[in-house]
């Protein structure tokens, strides 16, 4: 039996950040893939989930972009390794591949890339 996503969107909500232009959405955030520069939103990106991990892959195959870790471990004990950004309530840690860009009104907060990222 496959394993439920945890989406970047529905992590985002449940942390309780505030966002006031609406609903946090997959589809207006925006990642480039280092290794074929092909900027694409989450929406448009292949998901897929390994045991508490969910991973959102370039849609050309290329490499994974974000992975979503959904576990109360510290990132130092999570199965990807490395570091991340952590969301106390969920609690998810997010790890990214390249500049994530999440679009908040008139403005757009950037996540850098993550150290040790899994590709
Ligand atoms: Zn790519």
């Amino acid at each position: 039996m496959s394993q439920p996503f945890t989406r970047l969107q529905a992590a985002l909500t449940r942390s309780g950040i505030q966002k006031p232009d609406g609903p946090f959405d997959d589809e207006q955030m925006r990642i480039t893939c280092p290794a074929c520069g092909t900027e694409q939103t989450l929406g448009q990106t292949p998901v897929h989930a390994d045991g508490n991990e969910t991973y959102y892959r370039c849609k050309n195959g290329c490499q994974n972009l974000v992975i979503v870790v959904n576990c109360g471990l510290p990132p130092s004990q999570t199965p990807s390794g490395g570091q991340g950004y952590f969301l106390a309530r969920g609690p998810v840690i997010i790890k990214n591949g390249a500049d994530l860009i999440i679009p908040v009104g008139v403005n757009a907060v950037k996540f850098p890339p993550t150290n040790e990222f899994p590709r």
